[in-house]
């Protein structure tokens, strides 16, 4: 399937950012991250899009731009707790 010319970026939930494809990195992209040994998201779970391939944009980046997804499940459940309403 790799072409040998395939790269891209991806994250974990605590933000690491990772690469594959280029010279000093694995040719395919990884299960889990060297740093913190979480999962590691190369594209959208829910419709295939990579992430943001320019890491200024990807650091912050955690929902997919094409369906609005979370990137990671645990970090929106996280966030939904934290939404307390006024009242
Ligand atoms: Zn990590
Ligand atoms: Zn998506």
């Amino acid at each position: 399937m790799a072409n040998g010319d395939e790269r891209g970026l991806g994250k974990c939930r605590n933000g690491h950012l990772s690469s594959y494809g280029y010279p000093t990195r694995p040719d395919d992209p990884f299960p889990f991250c060297s740093q913190c040994g979480c999962a590691m998201v190369w594209r959208c779970d829910q419709c295939g899009a990579e992430l943001p391939q320019d890491s200024e944009e990807l650091k912050p980046a955690a929902f997919c731009r094409h369906c609005g997804t979370a990137y990671f499940a645990e970090q929106s459940a996280e966030r939904e707790e934290r939404v307390v309403p006024g009242m």
